[in-house]
């Protein structure tokens, strides 16, 4: 029936294509900037001791494997909400909230998009300029215009606050617009909390419906100063959605872990957005997957595995600090005349390095260094071994 004879071949993934490109570089001092994973000064993506304790007690137990619930493992969720709003939000009190497990932080916003599409079929969908790859691919492929609000100011290496809240205020009520909630993805730039208080009155006055994205908890300040900003959304009584990965938090990139949380302003209409969310969940994929769930509940409801893991968090987040004030340093060891002390005030894992495209394929080419074309770089991907190497050849490409 010839049915594929036509089909186009899609362009490659540009990040997972750099990736392709750097295994099959021979050469042994190459370094692969380019990224979206925590590694520890090994390079290596580690396991933590919370979730290895979490994961052998699981398989001590010998449980079997039966399905879970369609909206997931419900210690998860609740760990999940109180972890992104606080164990004492009045949202949660009330019982206005809605969380669902989700595949990753991927699938929250898949299972939110769908649904909003549902609710809002005409609205567009507001992200930032720029943002991570797949938020655009990802409403678009759910049905939605997706427009760029202004973000990154070049020049300053910093926010574009007033290009950002003039573009808020031009877009009609009920757009959606997506915010990193912490530790935006790729520049690292995050607007202080006098300027979140600013978006949120403008999202607030304008009608627009804020769908939080926080990837990154723990990655800048600390869990609670990161969930900071979705906080301040909750807390003027916005209806808002929040995607949440422990992708990165937990290291469990491959087990897919995530949660979607939606703030209601009742009990009784949480319950009815519950069972809506629930029909998008189930023609999808039925019902999560259990094992990595399982232990990210343990992890968050056991104080000792808590304590545990907010002091590895702790080591990932102050480990990417270091690299950071590392890598200034020596560029300017490396006669830098440049002032790159944007990149010590930038939060999470990502740095816009300010690098153009033609200085990354250079760093690649003659360095064996790999970054995004963008210049980000993955700040997490540096280490005590490779600091040098790198830091040299960034001084090289750009003098
Ligand atoms: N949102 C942002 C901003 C991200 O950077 C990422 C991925 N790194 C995700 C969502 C998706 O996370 P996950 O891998 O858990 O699907």
């Amino acid at each position: 029936s010839k049915l594929f004879q036509s089909v186009e071949l899609a362009p490659r993934d540009p990040i997972l294509g750099l990736t392709e490109q750097y295994n099959s570089d021979t050469r042994s001092h190459k370094v692969n900037l380019g990224v979206g994973v925590y590694y520890d000064d090994d390079g290596r993506v580690p396991l933590l001791r919370c979730v290895h304790k979490a994961e052998v007690d699981r398989v001590q137990a010998q449980l079997a494997h039966s399905y879970l619930p369609i909206e997931g493992i419900a210690k998860l969720n609740r760990g999940a909400r109180e972890l992104v709003l606080g164990k004492d939000s009045e949202a949660i009190k009330s019982e206005r909230c809605v969380t669902v497990q989700s595949i990753g932080g991927t699938g929250a916003l898949k299972i939110g998009a769908d649904y909003l599409r549902a609710l809002l079929p005409d609205a567009k969908v507001a992200i930032s300029k720029p943002s991570w790859e797949n938020h655009r691919a990802l409403f678009e492929k759910a049905g939605f215009e997706v427009v760029e609000y202004p973000y990154y100011d070049p020049e300053t290496h910093g926010l574009n606050l007033d290009g950002m809240l003039d573009f808020l205020k031009s877009l009609p009520a009920k757009s959606i617009v997506v915010l990193h909630a912490c530790c935006h993805n790729p520049t690292g730039v995050d607007p202080t909390p006098e300027q979140w208080t600013e978006i949120a009155k403008v999202v607030q006055d304008k009608e627009l419906i804020p769908f939080m994205d926080i990837a990154y908890q723990g990655f800048g300040d600390g869990l609670q100063a990161d969930a900071a900003a979705v906080r301040l959304f909750v807390e003027k009584g916005l209806n808002c959605l929040i995607s949440t990965s422990f992708s990165k938090s937990f290291s469990l990139y491959g087990e897919r872990i995530g949660a979607l949380t939606l703030v209601t302003d009742s009990a009784e209409e949480a319950a009815r957005v519950l069972s809506q969310v629930k029909r998008v969940i189930r023609t999808n994929y039925s019902n999560p997957p259990t094992f990595g769930g399982a232990i990210v509940a343990e992890a968050l409801n056991t104080p000792e595995l808590f304590a545990m893991w907010e002091e590895e968090l702790g080591e990932m987040r102050q480990r990417i600090k270091e690299m950071r004030s590392q890598l200034v340093n020596k560029l300017a060891e490396n006669g830098v005349n440049m002032n790159f002390d944007f990149v010590m005030a930038q939060k999470g894992m990502f740095s816009y390095s300010g690098l153009t495209a033609a200085q990354v394929d250079k760093l690649r080419e003659e360095h064996a260094i790999y970054a995004i074309s963008s210049g980000r770089i993955c700040v997490a991907a540096l280490n005590s071994k490779n600091i040098d190497t790198v830091a040299k050849a960034i001084a090289s490409v750009i003098k």
